[in-house]
């Protein structure tokens, strides 16, 4: 199959509960990531749509599953922001499960984009996910965003530490630089490149 065309990509809709979501076949590869890491501006900038996905100067707003069709068979999905504080505990771990139980079940899930501030790399709820799609051999992307925050050299040093961490899962774990201020090493060419990869494959 060819690669899509990401600035296609368009919104379906915004579930709250799993019994709402699409019917389960083609391919989706779902965005994940703690509250304000950058996650919605990176689907903005991969499919180069502004507003595409819903940014936030207030982490943690949107708690909803929310999909993005590219083609009849192939969508982008955005999952809700974890670990904000501000977001009551209850409500915090309902969406947990919730999202939990999605990866667990969605047979269309090819792959994991999981963002992370560049500045904040691996935090506990990042490794865990990575632990957990690790054990069930769902592969992971990881973005390293707002790269544009750290100087180069620094960045570059984040980025090569981060993959000594993740070393030993290597073959189902990929790391790079992202920012989604585009231009030169922003890394979204990059992240489309593994997007098509996933995407490519038949359903
Ligand atoms: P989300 O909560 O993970 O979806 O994060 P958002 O995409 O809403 O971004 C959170 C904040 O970080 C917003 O104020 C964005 O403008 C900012 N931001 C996101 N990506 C970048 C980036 O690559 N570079 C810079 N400098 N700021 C970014």
């Amino acid at each position: 199959m060819n690669a899509p065309n990401y600035n296609k990509a368009s919104f379906l809709l915004s579930v709250a509960e799993l019994s709402q979501l699409p019917t389960d076949v083609g391919v989706e590869v779902a965005f994940i990531g703690r509250s304000n890491a950058g996650k919605s501006s990176a689907i903005n900038s991969i499919t180069n749509i502004k507003g595409l996905a819903r940014t936030s100067k207030t982490p943690g707003r949107t708690q909803m599953i929310t999909y993005f069709t590219l083609d009849e068979t192939r969508r982008i999905v955005d999952l809700p922001g974890y670990g904000y504080a501000k977001v009551p505990l209850p409500i915090q771990q309902r969406w947990q499960q919730t999202v939990n139980q999605y990866l667990q079940t969605r047979k269309s899930l090819r792959g994991l984009v999981l963002v992370m501030d560049v500045r904040h790399p691996l935090k506990d709820s990042d490794q865990q996910l990575i632990d957990w799609a690790v054990a069930c051999q769902l592969p992971v992307h990881v973005l390293l965003a707002k790269a544009d925050k750290l100087s180069r050299a620094q960045a570059i040093e984040t980025l090569r530490s981060v993959k000594f961490m993740l070393a030993q899962h290597e073959e189902l774990v990929t790391v790079q630089l992202f920012s989604s201020l585009k231009g030169t090493g922003a890394g979204i060419g990059d992240a489309q490149k593994q997007l098509d990869q996933w995407f490519s494959k038949d359903s």
